[in-house]
């Protein structure tokens, strides 16, 4: 038997007409399109290329999007005074700085400036600190958590008592997915660099989340059989064959897992499409508060 594949571009697609829709009622009921404003600090490509893709993703959604894009040698005040401007701006719905920031910059910092209902990454660390509190919710759940909670969702999983087993333990990926899924009821295992036995904790999990940043580190055999695999990781393998040279695969060894799990997410197609659907969202929840 072969895995089902949850497919991250039909989902995000999904996500991202129904906040079409949301865009759309807003415009007929308030005559006001939400608004996301980027900052890029620095040339990082991977970060630009980023960035073009949310506005891209705006603009096809009817979203303004405002562009900052700075020196990387910018310093720690004028930064701070940007990001407040944008949270006195009432045509700003949404503000996302782009990470990583250059080592100069106090990132903690930057990311506590942002306005709470303004903070559509949901980085600030108060929104980072309801996501681990009994009966409190934080205004925005970061992009890439949200996405697999939704992938998870959309394949029906249910997490009630399942062993979740989140491998990572990053403040933007593996420790938010950790707390979401412990919300979801599941007993969660966060495993990390440090982690004896990685393995043993991976057998018994009927839901991985693998965001570690290591190419293909869990195989078929390590895994429970029937289980739910939500792929983070982004690796660039060489591959002559190939028109770039490379070609991007995940923390899950696709190939020897498909046979075994019940469920899983293939790179590309998976969570990474899945981010930017997010954010879309919620850019959408931030302009609808406002009314
Ligand atoms: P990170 O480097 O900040 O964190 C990696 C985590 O993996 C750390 O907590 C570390 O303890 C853990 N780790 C390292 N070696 C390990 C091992 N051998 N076993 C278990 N855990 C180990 O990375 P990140 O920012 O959380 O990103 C993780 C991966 O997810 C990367 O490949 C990144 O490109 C990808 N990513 C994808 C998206 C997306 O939209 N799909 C978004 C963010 C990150």
């Amino acid at each position: 038997m072969s895995a089902a594949i949850i497919d991250g571009k039909i989902i995000a697609q999904k996500v991202k007409d129904e906040v079409k829709v949301g865009v759309a009622d807003l415009q007929a009921s308030h005559h006001y399109a939400p608004g996301l404003a980027t900052v890029l600090v620095g040339d990082n490509t991977a970060s630009a290329t980023y960035v073009r893709s949310k506005h891209r993703a705006c603009q096809a959604l009817g979203i303004r999007s405002i562009s900052h894009e700075l020196p990387a040698d910018i310093s720690q005040p004028k930064l701070e005074t940007i990001v407040k401007e944008l949270n006195d701006d009432p045509d700003v719905d949404g503000i996302l700085v782009q990470l990583p920031l250059p080592g100069h910059i106090d990132e903690e910092k930057i990311l506590s400036t942002i306005d709470l209902v303004k903070d559509v990454d949901g980085f600030h660390p108060v929104n980072i600190g309801r996501l681990a509190m009994k009966g409190r919710n934080p205004l925005f759940i970061p992009c890439t958590p949200a996405g697999c909670m939704r992938l998870l969702a959309e394949t029906g999983v249910d997490l009630n008592g399942a062993e979740a087993v989140v491998l990572g333990r990053s403040n933007i990926v593996g420790l938010p997915v950790a707390l979401l899924l412990q919300k979801a009821n599941a007993t969660v295992t966060i495993v990390h660099s440090r982690t004896r036995n990685m393995e043993s904790h991976l057998r018994r999990a009927d839901v991985i989340v693998a965001a570690v940043g290591i190419a293909e580190l869990i195989k078929g055999d390590m895994i429970k059989p029937g289980a739910t695999i939500i792929d983070v990781g982004i690796n660039r393998q060489d591959d002559p064959s190939a028109k770039r040279g490379y070609r991007l695969v995940g923390d899950v060894d696709f190939n020897s897992c498909l046979p075994i799990a019940g469920a899983i997410t293939p790179v590309p197609g998976g969570v990474g499409r899945m981010t930017i659907a997010m954010l879309m969202e919620n850019t959408l929840k931030a302009a609808r508060m406002k009314f």
